[in-house]
């Protein structure tokens, strides 16, 4: 199996109510990659500038992340977005996008990811996931992730990649403002109707719903007392999720149900340190234990 991710890779400025730290790497496809790295090795399609550290390229080599996607721009700025956390980590506000290298950027599957089992379209313009849509041969798996800018910004677009993807990743806010339903199980039901046959409602620090037609599970989030940088948690979510998927090479209940805890699992880590900190040390082992953890927290 493979699972190839389309995203961005980005510097961030992150602020908490307690730290501030400016252009720290982050992006989409950054935080999805290094999660699923634990449990397959994906391949990437992202755009960075020349400034993009070589201690990062560094260390998706040495997680095994397959790099032949990633187009560094001779010159280019790496896309940067900043973003501030209040008091309740679920609430974040968009400070500054700068698109940068992403302006011109229109993505090309190597021949090699063509033939790709899982497709993720992680978080970035619509446009752009249609366009990757368009390149890969039938894949197994499509699944899509987003934010507030391109639902309110391009809604065309993004009902059209909606239209072709099997497993929809989005918080609580956004699956709101694309169902206009404030009821969330009504909102996952409205989602279900509109091509995805999946739908994964993350609720920050609460967990996350699955949506299916014959589904509904419910994961918390591991409790953690010290949430130092929420940023990508959702990605590692859907990293954890979709690299699980790919490793056990099913998709029946039983495996989305494991799948959900895994990616329950991998935000829990991303979000003890900021930015992709966690993931310089972060150990298989480590993984197997929460999840156990996870299991016994639920059982009665
Ligand atoms: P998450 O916390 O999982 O929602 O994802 C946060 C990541 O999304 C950050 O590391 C940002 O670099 C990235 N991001 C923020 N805005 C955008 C955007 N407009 N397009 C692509 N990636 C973005």
């Amino acid at each position: 199996m493979s699972l190839v991710i389309v995203g961005s890779v980005a510097f961030d400025t992150i602020e908490t109510p307690w730290e501030r730290k400016e252009k720290i790497v982050g992006g989409s496809c950054t935080y999805c990659a290094l999660a699923a790295s634990y449990f397959t090795r994906p391949k990437i399609v992202a755009v960075v500038g020349e400034d993009f550290p070589k201690q990062t390229i560094r260390l998706f080599k040495k997680r095994n992340i397959d790099l032949e996607g990633l187009k560094i721009v001779p010159g280019g700025k790496t896309f940067f977005w900043e973003g501030r956390y209040g008091f309740d980590p679920n609430q974040r506000s968009t400070i500054r996008t700068e698109l940068n290298v992403f302006q011109d950027f229109r993505p090309e599957i190597p021949p090699a990811y063509k033939k790709a089992d899982i497709l993720f379209l992680a978080n970035i313009d619509p446009d752009l996931q249609e366009n990757i849509c368009r390149q890969v041969e039938k894949p197994k798996l499509v699944a899509m992730d987003t934010m507030r800018l391109w639902i309110e910004s391009k809604p065309a677009a993004l009902r059209r990649v909606l239209k072709q993807v099997d497993i929809l990743f989005a918080n609580d806010e956004e699956i709101r403002m694309l169902t206009e339903e404030r009821n969330l199980i009504k909102a996952g039901k409205k989602i279900l109707g509109q091509g995805p046959t999946l739908v994964i409602v993350k609720k920050g620090e609460h967990g996350a719903l699955v949506f299916g037609e014959s589904l509904v599970f419910g994961i918390m989030a591991h409790p953690c007392e010290d949430v130092v940088d929420p940023t990508g948690a959702g990605d590692s979510f859907a990293g954890g999720f979709l690299g699980y998927l790919d490793r056990v090479k099913r998709f029946g209940k039983k495996e989305i149900r494991r799948a959900a805890v895994y990616g329950s699992v991998l935000a829990s880590f991303t979000i003890e340190d900021f930015g992709i900190n966690r993931f310089r040390s972060l150990t298989k082992r480590e993984i197997a234990g929460r999840f156990l953890h996870f299991k016994r927290l639920v059982s009665f």
